[in-house]
């Protein structure tokens, strides 16, 4: 994946969320995380309801996008954070020690 997009989404969604005015109040942390699972909720119930892949993935972006959100206002290194998790992942042994889930 090249450098930097990642970040560029981060700022772009950030920004956007500023031009929206989601920023004009102070919000807390814990709402901006139960925003985020709440956007992984409505990705489950598209599936219980057996709903097509283009709202999954929209509820997925949706995520995606609060995450971003919030890296961007917090100054966050998302980009940074998903690079070395994912190494550290690579490292790591078969089903991480054969978990289960
Ligand atoms: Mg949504």
């Amino acid at each position: 994946m090249p450098k930097g997009q990642i970040r560029e989404l981060v700022e772009i969604c950030y920004q956007i969320a500023k031009e929206k005015g989601w920023w004009d109040r102070r919000r807390n942390d814990a709402e901006l995380i139960a925003l985020m699972h709440s956007e992984l909720s409505e990705a489950l119930e598209v599936l219980r309801q057996r709903r097509s892949r283009q709202e999954l993935a929209e509820e997925l972006a949706d995520c995606c996008i609060r995450i971003f959100d919030y890296c961007g206002r917090k100054r966050i290194d998302l980009e940074e954070a998903i690079v070395k998790k994912i190494e550290k992942n690579r490292r790591r042994p078969y089903r991480h020690g054969h978990k289960r889930y």
